[in-house]
């Protein structure tokens, strides 16, 4: 199908896609000529840092946009791998301030915002500068300088004011990067498109590594799974040293949400797929979740609960709007979920079941989202404006069954199919919400979907679901999918043999979602193509390919 690129950017929220472009792929640290003066911090370098070593290894982020400012990040890791628990990052001793600057333009000559930003010690010395009081609809530029360095510039972006016009917006939705399993070049390219927001769906790092006698593209540096803050933080290290991915979150903002493999294959809530007894995983998934929010930029005042230790609670799941355009549901699809239906071994995680076997599948009283995050999820659907509202979550959650005329319905227990009552609850209330222009987008499958999600009782569309494929996972058999699909008419796309991104164009009148594929996830070097492209035309739910 052919490619939809081309159309013009000239009313998109002002910035210049060369610029970005620039910028994106510039990820690299710049020498300061003058050393900033700074008053009153402590400042870089730390006394265990090399002198002439650079202090931002893992490059710079910037999410959770706001119309008055977004949240930037940064880690100082001078050495990021480390293997020294009491100094991750090569870094010990007690918070460290940095300097932040905040420009308007993306050479950092027109710098409107500068202070003092705090690597917590706590958070192995990661910054989550919550920056207010910007002007709404608008790029910035912005970087952080010690005394020695300047990390890589990034371009942050604020929302236009709450229900202000926005004619043209364009994002990214990304999940499943097993960095064993091949290079980034998806994250590269996604880059270079520019995007005003990218959406990572989890699986941004894998716990799990291949054995050691198996061929890989690329190894973890220890082939352990993680189960503790030091193993999980250098995983994250890991794949932060990546230059596509630092390229990515230079050039766009992010929201992000966590699937399983950042804490542990199919797990559900405190229930462990290794059968590991609850209060122990929750030890385990307190490290990963304290991790995951040291090396992403998400919002502290959000995330950090005052009175819980860090990890033992995080909320991740959120709301972003960006004017009257489009509003981005981000939900938390792992640690409020009631355990996966008939959990006993040897089935821990994803298994196939079906409803005569397993009664407790169709228990109404089971959640994937839990019961705060669905009341929550209802009523901000039931209140949006906006023309386009967006689901970003993690499992497939059109129905997929692989059965045969006169045969009993299996039914994979990981995904939506093993919550049934809770999709039919979700599904129900989008319906007589009347949201306007309701669109899921997925991950964890590894594979390319365009599905509409219909009413159960007469097959009436409600919602479409576009799931994109792994940056770089392996995916599902596509033979033997493909031979499901005849019975599963809801499936209107499917492409398991690609690894890539999906990008959204979107505006007052349609999306365009166009699905990326890369030439070779082995190949460092390579080329992207479009696959597919689908038009939704604000109003209708008929899916057209474009
Ligand atoms: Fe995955
Ligand atoms: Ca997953």
């Amino acid at each position: 199908m052919r490619s939809i690129g081309g159309r013009s950017q000239a009313t998109r929220i002002g910035i210049s896609r060369r610029h970005a472009l620039g910028l994106g792929l510039a990820a690299l640290t710049q020498p300061l000529l003058a050393t900033p003066s700074l008053a009153g911090g402590r400042l870089m370098p730390p006394q265990t840092s090399a002198p002439q070593s650079n202090p931002f290894p893992l490059g710079v982020a910037s999410g959770d946009p706001l119309p008055d400012g977004f949240v930037l990040w940064t880690r100082l890791a001078a050495e990021p791998l480390s293997q020294d628990p009491l100094s991750p990052g090569g870094l010990s001793g007690g918070d460290v301030l940095l300097k932040y600057e905040i420009a308007v333009d993306p050479l950092m000559q027109r710098i409107v915002r500068s202070g003092l930003a705090r690597a917590e010690a706590v958070f192995a010395h990661s910054v989550h500068l919550e920056v207010s009081g910007l002007k709404p609809g608008r790029p910035y530029w912005y970087r952080f300088v010690t005394s020695e360095a300047a990390s890589p510039i990034g371009c942050a972006r604020t929302a236009p004011g709450e229900g202000q016009p926005l004619d043209n917006f364009r994002f990214g939705f990304v999940s499943c990067a097993n960095y064993e399993q091949g290079y980034f070049s998806a994250y590269r390219h996604l880059a270079a498109e520019a995007p005003d927001l990218v959406l990572f769906l989890g699986d941004y790092i894998y716990e799990t590594s291949a054995p050691l006698d198996k061929a890989t593209v690329r190894r973890h540096g220890d082939p352990e799974i993680p189960t503790t803050l030091a193993g999980y933080r250098n995983r994250y290290a890991q794949y932060r040293l990546d230059p596509d991915l630092q390229a990515l979150h230079a050039a766009a903002p992010a929201l992000t949400i966590w699937d399983d493999h950042e804490v542990q294959n199919d797990y559900a809530g405190e229930w462990a797929s290794n059968f590991e007894p609850p209060a122990r995983f929750l030890l385990q998934r307190a490290a990963a979740y304290q991790a995951f929010y040291e090396h992403m930029p998400l919002r502290p005042s959000r995330c950090l609960q005052p009175g819980t230790a860090p990890g033992a609670a995080m909320r991740i799941y959120d709301r972003t709007n960006f004017g009257d355009l489009v509003s981005f549901s981000m939900l938390d699809g792992r640690q409020y979920r009631s355990r996966e239906a008939c959990y006993a071994p040897p089935y821990g995680g994803g298994h196939v079941v079906t409803a005569r076997q397993c009664p407790e599948l169709t228990d109404p009283s089971r959640s994937l989202l839990g019961e705060e995050q669905e009341a929550w999820l209802y009523d901000g659907l039931a209140a949006s404006k906006a023309r386009w509202n967006v689901i970003g979550q993690t499992v497939l959650m059109a129905p997929l069954h692989d059965n045969h005329p006169g045969t009993e319905a299996h039914e994979w227990t990981e995904a939506w199919d093993g919550y049934p009552a809770a999709r039919t609850r979700l599904l129900d209330h989008i319906e007589s919400s009347g949201v306007a222009n309701p669109v899921v987008l997925s991950g964890d499958n590894h594979a390319f979907w365009a599905n509409e999600l219909k009413r159960e009782s007469d097959g009436t569309t409600i919602a479409t679901e576009f799931v994109g494929t792994s940056i770089t996972s392996y995916g599902p058999p596509y033979e033997m999918v493909a031979k499901w699909l005849p019975s599963n008419p809801q499936v209107r796309f499917f492409e398991s043999r690609k690894r890539g991104y999906s990008v959204v164009d979107v505006n007052a009148h349609r999306m365009v979602t166009r699905f990326q594929a890369i030439s070779d996830a082995a190949d460092p070097e390579a080329k992207v193509e479009t696959l597919a492209s689908f038009v939704l035309e604000a109003g209708r739910k008929e899916l057209m390919t474009a």
